[in-house]
Order: structure tokens, then sequence, then C-alpha cells
């Protein structure tokens, strides 16, 4: 399933919580003038998952946080990194006109049989 690019004639009531996630981005990369290669989206979003790493070694007190001198860490704040990885992946999704609702139904469909295929193996 393809993200529903006519939801703004949709009620909002119908709208999913992650397609309205999405026209929300959607929105406002169009706005913005975002127009990065696939590539360079796809580096976006490992770099943030790694600005999250980082903010979760703050967490577990390995690294300090601090402006990014030698040594200290300048991606501490968790909240603002996921935020930073949700952005980007669904950036991402929006550019291939994918819908998250349906990533997120597949995912959960492979961690069942995962699970019950584990369980089984117990
Ligand atoms: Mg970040």
């Amino acid at each position: 399933m393809l993200l529903n690019n006519n939801l703004f004639t949709q009620s909002v009531i119908e709208m999913t919580e992650l397609n309205g996630l999405q026209i929300r981005v959607k929105e406002w990369t169009s706005e913005k003038g975002f127009k990065w290669s696939d590539y360079a989206a796809y580096c976006h979003l490992v770099e943030e998952v790694g600005e999250l790493g980082e903010a979760l070694v703050v967490k577990h007190g390995e690294r300090k946080s601090g402006t990014g001198q030698i040594g200290d860490a300048d991606h501490y704040d968790i909240e603002e990194e996921i935020g930073d990885v949700l952005f980007s992946t669904i950036a991402l999704a929006n550019r291939f006109n994918i819908g998250l609702d349906h990533c997120l139904d597949k995912t959960f469909d492979r961690y069942d049989k995962k699970v019950k295929l584990r369980n089984k193996i117990k």
C-alpha cells in the first residue's frame, strides 16, 4: 500500500496518525525546498541514528555532554535524536511514496513469524 496523496480531501478523523505525520513532513520538506538525492537522504538517516547512539552513550555515562569538543558529545538529547531519526525515516518513506502503516504492518508480520519460530525452537 502506498502513501495516499489524496489525504487532504479526506476527513482528518479518517487519517491514521502515521499518514498524518507523513503529510506533515512532506509539506515541511516541500516548503523548505529539501531536494536531496536518495543517497543523501539515506546518509542523513544514518547520521541521525549515529547521533541517537551518541546520546545513549551520554545517558549511560560513558561520555560527557558538551559542545562536541574532544571527548564531549554534542548529541545528548535522546528525545531530540529520536525525533530526528523519525523525521529522516518519514522523509525517506515519502521519497518513495511508501506508507508507514504498510511498512509497520510488514514489520509486525515478520516479527510475529520470528517469535513463533523462536518459541518453537525453545
Ligand atoms: Mg540529530
